[in-house]
């Protein structure tokens, strides 16, 4: 070892292995004057190190502190420093420091894991992976030009004693062809994408062209006050995620009312919960059969029903492919889902999707979603496109559609 002189090895049985050492520098000059310095003291300086022969280690680095002989010149001692040994004020070796790192940050090990495996404590290791991980994924070109960006609602983790959900945005770069995580903020308040987004440059945010979202306020405000020429596009996957919980609401209540109480295997409907929410054309004739069977059973009223067609008709929107018919559909839809006629369930989801008419028919130009490819909605091949049937009537073909004739014969 070129750099060093190892001064000796102390071992203490239970304790870590001490490893002394100290630098070999050659005297320096004195930055002020020049004199050769002298040496002040020779503090010894603790760093945790790799484990060495299976037991943890600690480098115990007598760094020189230097000081002018000269009583007239002005300039106070100095500690001797080598970041090859350790940075200034890291608690760790630089050796171990990157070796943490890659366990933490590349194969996944945790940081009490590798703390145990030190012998340290908690924090040192924590420090050492941001110290040494930052430099490595806040490289400036890592985020190239982005026409579409998207936020994501993400569960972080499950905190603390009572597992408390804790949620962050995900900042996604969703240009078509890609779908690629540019960066995770705190919370899913619009506050957080918002200061991220402020702080791109101007000229990054105006090459974005589209804005893509799920059905809440807060990332609305974030696009609204930071990208304001951008479209802001409904994600497909979280409008069918929200008639699917529409539906599976409308299904509970309509339980609740008919028998009394929450579902529970054995009634009518509970079995038919994950029927419901699935895609239509993912039924095979039995399941069509088995969620016919339980319908007339548990749904006297038919409103599980007018909310299961409501799931398909809505999840229908993205197999229209001419942009504007697009939002005649979502106009027409709009208001048929907010009849009299239609259970509170769907007719929330009715005045949703007014309240979003302009972001949700955006995706037919946009053609841009926060989803993995699998997620998003594919169109099924087992009822007509409307503009080869019913493009001069969109009334009647929602109707037509709502009434249940293109999926479950009444
Ligand atoms: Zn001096």
């Amino acid at each position: 070892m070129p750099a060093i002189n190892v001064l000796g090895v102390e071992d203490q049985h239970a304790d870590a292995v001490m490893v002394h050492i100290e630098s070999r520098a050659s005297r320096p000059g004195c930055p002020e004057c020049g004199t050769p310095a002298w040496v002040k003291d020779r503090p010894p300086v603790e760093l945790v190190d790799l484990p060495c022969f299976g037991r943890s280690a600690r480098l115990v680095w007598h760094k020189h502190r230097w000081c002018c002989p000269d009583p007239d010149c002005e300039m106070c001692s100095w500690t001797g420093e080598d970041p090859r040994i350790a940075s200034v004020r890291g608690a760790m070796t630089d050796r171990a420091g990157r070796w943490v790192c890659e366990q933490v940050g590349r194969l996944g090990r945790t940081v009490a894991e590798v703390a145990r495996e030190l012998g340290c404590d908690w924090h040192t290791v924590n420090d050492a992976v941001v110290a040494y991980g930052v430099p490595l994924v806040e490289d400036p070109a890592r985020i190239g030009e982005v026409r579409a960006l998207g936020l994501d609602e993400t569960l972080f983790c499950r905190a603390g004693r009572w597992r408390t959900q804790a949620w962050c945005t995900s900042i996604v770069d969703v240009s078509p062809g890609r779908s690629q995580l540019l960066d995770v903020v705190p919370r899913r308040r619009a506050a957080g994408p918002s200061a991220w987004l402020c702080a791109r440059d101007e000229q990054w945010r105006q090459a974005i062209r589209y804005g893509v979202l799920d059905l809440s306020g807060p990332y609305r405000k974030t696009f609204d006050d930071t990208l304001p020429d951008a479209t802001q596009v409904a994600d497909p996957f979280h409008l069918v995620k929200l008639a699917n919980s529409k539906l599976d609401e409308c299904r509970q209540r309509v339980q609740n009312e008919t028998l009394g109480h929450p579902g529970r295997k054995g009634d009518p409907l509970y079995p038919a919960r994950r029927l419901l929410t699935k895609a239509h054309e993912r039924l095979d004739e039995r399941g069509n059969a088995k969620l016919r069977r339980l319908l007339e059973a548990g749904d006297p009223r038919g409103e599980v029903r007018m909310a299961w067609h409501a799931k398909e008709v809505a999840r229908s929107i993205y197999e229209i492919t001419d942009p504007a018919l697009a939002g005649e559909f979502v106009d027409q839809l709009g208001q048929d889902l907010q009849d009299e006629s239609c259970p509170p369930e769907v007719r929330s989801l009715g005045r949703t999707i007014a309240r979003w008419r302009d972001q949700i028919v955006a995706w037919h130009q946009a053609l841009v979603s926060n989803g993995p490819p699998a997620s998003r909605p594919t169109a099924p091949d087992n009822h007509e496109q409307p503009h080869q049937a019913q493009r001069y009537d969109l009334k009647l073909w929602i109707g037509y559609l709502l009434g249940g004739a293109a999926y479950l014969p009444r």
